[in-house]
């Protein structure tokens, strides 16, 4: 059987964090979604296309609850973190082939077992029969200040990156960023990562 929660929100927010955590304290098997579009955006580079996204040879395998994602034989995740491949995908994650390619991706790792998928869309569209739905929110400049210790980038960059990616998430034409519909709410401005843990685990 599937167990399903789904966790989305704006970029800083904690939603990796928190899924880190569920992964390794309480049995689930972690998708985020995010790095899914950060491997086609590092995967396919400048020259970007439908034909090349159709050849491309995207592979998946799970080590200690993590998916690692996997091209020629090669894990990608550490390669995946920079802003620089974050507003790439940001970019490609416009285009609705691309964004059905991921979505397939992420229901074919998700058939059997207990998941916890983060996303922008993980539970409006990807799962929307997902048993629990969260929406995980901060302000700006808190997930700014977060993302900027995280990548020990300059705080004014970090802040830039994020007002452009949160743009392009709300004001995309295919699935902009919503609130799903019966999610839970977090505002995480003002909680620890370890209070907004309890709080998600209050409801599972
Ligand atoms: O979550 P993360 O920062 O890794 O995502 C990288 C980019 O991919 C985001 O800025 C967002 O534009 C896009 N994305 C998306 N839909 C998702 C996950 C990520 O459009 N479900």
């Amino acid at each position: 059987a599937n167990f399903i929660v789904t966790i989305d929100g704006p970029s800083g927010s904690g939603k990796s964090t928190i899924c880190k955590m569920l992964a390794k304290n309480d049995g689930f098997i972690h998708i985020d979604t995010g790095k899914i579009y950060r491997s086609i955006a590092y995967l396919l580079g400048e020259t970007f296309s439908q034909d090349k996204l159709n050849k491309l040879k995207l592979d998946f395998k799970l080590q200690d609850s993590q998916i690692l994602l996997v091209a020629n034989g090669k894990i990608l995740n550490d390669l995946l973190s920079s802003e620089y491949i974050a507003k790439k995908a940001s970019l490609i994650a416009q285009k609705e082939f691309v964004r059905s390619f991921v979505n397939d991706f992420a229901r074919k790792i998700a058939y059997n077992g207990k998941f916890v998928i983060d996303g922008r869309d993980a539970g409006s569209l990807i799962f929307t029969n997902a048993q629990l739905k969260f929406f995980l929110t901060a302000k700006t400049e808190e997930r700014a200040k977060r993302r900027s210790i995280e990548l020990s980038i300059n705080y004014k960059e970090s802040l830039d990156s994020i007002i452009q990616r949160d743009k392009q998430d709300s004001e995309r034409k295919v699935s902009p960023l919503v609130v799903p519909k019966g999610a839970i709410k977090i505002d995480s401005s003002n909680l620890a990562i370890e209070e907004v843990y309890s709080l998600i685990k209050s409801y599972l």
